[in-house]
């Protein structure tokens, strides 16, 4: 909405009337109250509702040892950490953790921060500045793009998954320094990047590769050790020109990211990024549950299991229970399962039906997605059971037929 600058006498009252648009494009979110129930259930604003929208994949959340353990690292090391790394919030169960890591995902070394968010942001530019080159995947997550952004590099955008594109772009580019950035399982598709790919177009063109495996870590590959470890790409085999990060806010279930690569990749990142440098460690206790959650998403093979279990009932399920509808599912082998529905405001009434039924899916529109793909993003963990699954598939195929 054009706002008549002759009628505001500030532009602070303009928020009211942008708040307003925000509603009446049906953009406007809400958060809502929630508390944890058992399995899969959350208590939202009073409400007991089965949930199809956390990233807590292997159902680690609210595991009892996760919870010991970040009691126990209460009690040792305190609450806070009270200070950057690099004085004195470096704590010994911090540093045990990063050992633990690197060597969980088969790369020699890790640095870990309290949010994935911060680590992107602070990384990118860390790594490349103004005269270098970025090469980003349009569907890449919101804290690349923007560490992209604040690097002050030239970014280059190549169509999703187009590795033509990207080779195109990196060929033409003049660029000393060239970092491709992209996710590993993509947030809001669920289908996973070629990874051997990108790495040989960044062997032949001397770049760096970036992979956020915020959706892969636990999930993907041997004992859930990420998208390297899928691709056979760790140890002997791991590549000095990769350069890896994740959350351990999803299936990790607990808080906190790291990234991990070559010795002197990580050094470089201890020394240069700001927000690593300038903000206070993640508090120890923390840690100290990440311990705890390596070890069950290292030994729970059952949980992988159950998960791809879940991902073909409902996929086989939503196949007959949406046949007639123009709601498609996307190709994705993964937890993350969208229901593309195309028009933002039929995408929140299928969101309402099933909230009606107790169900609680997220309606994703843009410009979280492209416009006029808003979308159901159905999250599965191994917290869901077989009949989670079946009440879903039973919810959506009454309001496709109702459609
Ligand atoms: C969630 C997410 C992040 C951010 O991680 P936090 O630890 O939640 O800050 C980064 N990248 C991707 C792809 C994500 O999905």
């Amino acid at each position: 909405m054009a706002i008549d600058p002759s009628l505001t006498t500030s532009w602070l009252d303009e928020f009211p009337a942008r708040i307003a648009e925000l509603d009446r494009t049906h953009l406007r979110r809400r958060r809502r109250v929630v508390l944890p129930e058992s399995g899969a259930r959350l208590r939202v604003d009073g409400q007991s509702m089965l949930a199809f929208c956390s990233n807590d994949y292997l159902g680690l959340a609210n595991h009892p040892a996760l919870i010991e353990a970040a009691c126990m690292g209460a009690r040792s090391f305190g609450v806070g950490a009270t200070a950057s790394p690099l004085v004195s919030g470096h704590s010994a169960a911090n540093d045990a953790l990063e050992h633990a890591l690197a060597s969980f995902v088969g790369l020699p070394r890790a640095l870990y921060f309290y949010a994935g968010y911060a680590t992107n942001i602070g990384i990118i530019p860390a790594l490349v500045g103004s005269g270098d080159a970025i090469f980003s995947d349009t569907l890449n997550h919101a804290c690349l793009i923007d560490g992209a952004r604040l690097s002050r590099a030239q970014i280059h955008r190549y169509a999703h998954a187009d590795l033509a594109a990207l080779e195109a772009a990196l060929a033409q580019s003049p660029a000393q320094r060239k970092l491709v950035i992209s996710d590993t399982v993509f947030s809001m598709d669920g289908d996973l990047a070629d990874v051997p790919a990108l790495l040989a177009l960044c062997e032949r063109h001397d770049a760096l590769l970036l992979l956020d495996d915020a959706h892969g870590f636990g999930v993907l590959g041997p004992q859930g050790r990420g998208c390297l470890s899928h691709f056979s790409l760790t140890g002997a085999r791991a590549s000095p020109r990769v350069l890896y990060m994740t959350t351990l806010g999803k299936a990790a279930g607990v808080a906190g990211a790291f990234v991990a690569g070559s010795d002197a990749l990580v050094e470089w990142l201890l020394q240069k990024t700001r927000s690593y440098i300038y903000a206070t460690a993640a508090p120890a206790l923390l840690a100290s549950a990440l311990r705890a959650s390596l070890q069950l998403i290292e030994h729970d093979e059952w949980r992988r299991e159950h998960l791809r279990q879940l991902i073909k009932r409902l996929r086989q399920g939503l196949a007959t229970g949406l046949r007639g509808s123009s709601w498609r599912l996307g190709p994705s082998r993964t937890p993350i399962q969208p229901l593309l529905i195309g028009r933002n405001d039929e995408a929140l009434a299928v969101m309402e039906g099933l909230r009606e039924r107790g169900l609680w899916v997220p309606a994703i529109r843009p410009p979280t997605v492209p416009e006029g793909t808003a979308r159901l993003r159905i999250a599965l963990s191994a917290a869901h059971t077989e009949a989670d699954i079946d009440q879903l598939v039973q919810a959506l195929s009454e309001l496709a037929a109702a459609c």
